[in-house]
């Protein structure tokens, strides 16, 4: 690849299998939200930049073969690229630490995740086939799952790498050609990946990455009469736009939005393992996750006992820099996003919540140049409190109690969204009827939020459309054709 990627902390975009500056040279700093100092540089693209890329992606899916029938091709450049992510994920692990925040030990379970997507989907790679169809007469008919073309993939910053790659990896796996659009706060890893997809024996132009404004390259990529199908992963409001975008090309689009997700906590419940689970569920990469378990119901019965422990588990946790060994919760990404969450905990304390543990800035002077929001507890929020209906994007829980089953449902299912829900109770009766109630589109009984390469993931409601993961995950991603041939043969007498 050319000069630019050989050049430490230097980044640009990646097009046609050259990485290098947009047209116009723009290149933006990329700070550590740890300290809010830059530590790298990319470059800055614009719509101009996204037409090159798609351009390169049509030309690499039309000429290259990668599209062709021999999945096993694709198999193999996909597990090879799986090895060389492999072979480099603490250097993975370390960059996505610096850029995003997370701790070092979430950034090493997200690398290890998409090493097992990429496997994965490679194993779906050549089996991809379609049915013959028994239909009247003198007929042969069957179907054809192909490829879809240039496919585009919008990625959020809090998982930058894994919720890139959840969508690319299986695109790639069907025979598309992929333009991907990184968060512009963490587009690193996405780009270094690109980096080795050439030794893994995936041809220029298959996986290119644009760096830039959203809504400049992200709508004119959707735009783009070359585009076949949407991937989004963001907030819902951008979500919805740029689907009402796609809708009107009658693009395929999956949506993986955001989240509000209910944690049931029944009276019969290990709470010592539920308040440990609780706790990742929301405090886990600082928040900062679609399916944070972030409104906890519990049965009135156990919610002091659950709130004490909680509080003592939100006071333990060690805040600091991601990279630093011991380190259990991180900055959130932004000081924009840190004024976003600390605006929540203070329009909680105005509606009347009690701050059991947290509720504010980290005082350590330590960690004054970061962006650090101590994990927090508030409980007694009315249900029409902003902190319960709106989706803070960083560690708060809020905390409500339940009398009943029905309570509890109901609590769970008065949000716009329904992307995810966790139940903890030992009665298995319970643990089975209340799953089937719950609108969500992932239940998890007696877990914190956790998904698997081989798991569907998806919202109802508000929280999207459709599911990435999974086995059936390629189908997003090809077209069927259905192809009848009439076998002109004479009637037969019976
Ligand atoms: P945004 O929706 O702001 O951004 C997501 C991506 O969309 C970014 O790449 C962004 O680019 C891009 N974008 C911004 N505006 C446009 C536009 N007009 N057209 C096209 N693309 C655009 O979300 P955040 O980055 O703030 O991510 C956090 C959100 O993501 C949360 O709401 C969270 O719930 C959701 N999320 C959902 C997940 C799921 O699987 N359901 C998983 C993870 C997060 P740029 O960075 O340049 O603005």
């Amino acid at each position: 690849m050319a000069a630019m990627a050989a050049a430490t902390g230097s980044y640009g975009l990646v097009i046609g299998g050259r990485e290098g500056p947009g047209h116009r040279e723009d290149a933006a700093d990329v700070l550590n939200p740890a300290t809010n100092r830059p530590f790298a540089r990319v470059a800055v693209g614009d719509a101009e930049d996204a037409r090159s890329a798609m351009e390169a992606a049509e030309a690499a899916f039309r000429d290259s073969g990668w599209s062709s029938d021999d999945g096993s091709r694709r198999a193999r450049a996909l597990v090879a690229l799986a090895r060389l992510l492999e072979e480099r994920q603490e250097a993975f692990a370390r960059l996505e630490t610096e850029n995003m925040g997370k701790t070092l030990k979430e950034a090493r379970i997200d690398v290890g995740f998409v090493v097992r997507t990429l496997e994965y989907v490679a194993g779906l790679a050549d089996k991809i086939q379609g049915e013959t169809i028994p239909v009247p007469g003198s007929r042969f008919d069957y179907t054809l799952r192909e490829p879809l073309g240039v496919t585009v993939h919008i990625a959020p910053w809090n998982y930058p790498l894994l919720l890139a790659m959840r969508s690319v990896a299986p695109a790639l796996a069907a025979g598309n050609a992929v333009v991907l659009k990184p968060a512009s706060l963490t587009p690193l890893t996405a780009i270094s990946l690109a980096r080795l997809a050439r030794d893994a024996g995936i041809p220029d132009g298959i996986l290119n990455v644009v760096n830039g404004p959203g809504g400049a390259i992200g709508e004119t990529l959707v735009r783009d009469p070359r585009c076949r199908s949407l991937s989004f992963t963001g907030s819902s409001e951008v979500g919805l736009r740029i689907a009402e975008i796609a809708a009107s090309r009658l693009l395929p689009v999956t949506l993986e939005l955001g989240g509000k997700s209910p944690v049931l906590v029944f009276p019969d419940a290990d709470l010592d393992r539920a308040a440990r689970g609780i706790a990742l569920g929301i405090f886990g990469n600082a928040g900062q996750m679609c399916w944070a378990a972030s409104r906890l119901a519990v049965h009135e019965s156990v919610r002091d006992a659950l709130l004490e422990r909680l509080k003592k588990i939100a006071e333990a946790t060690r805040l600091g820099p991601g990279a630093e060994e011991g380190v259990e919760m991180g900055p959130v990404v932004s000081p924009e996003q840190e004024d976003r969450v600390l605006a929540y905990i203070d329009a909680a304390r105005d509606d009347g919540g009690i701050v059991v543990a947290g509720g504010g800035k980290a005082t350590d002077p330590r960690l004054a140049g970061g962006n650090f929001v101590l994990p927090t507890v508030v409980a007694n929020l009315p249900p029409s409190s902003r902190a319960v209906r709106e989706e803070i994007f960083g560690p708060v829980l809020s905390a409500v109690s339940f009398a009943d089953t029905d309570d509890a449902v109901r609590l769970a299912n008065d949000t716009a969204y329904g992307l995810f829900a966790s139940v903890w109770t030992r009665d298995l009766t319970t643990a089975h009827t209340v799953a089937r109630r719950l609108e969500a589109g992932m239940v998890s009984v007696n877990e914190p939020p956790i998904t698997f390469p081989q798991t569907p993931f998806g919202g109802f409601k508000q929280s999207g459309l459709g599911f990435e993961q999974g086995l059936r995950v390629v189908e997003n991603y090809t077209r069927r054709k259905n192809v009848v041939v009439n076998l002109g043969a004479p009637k037969r007498k019976s």
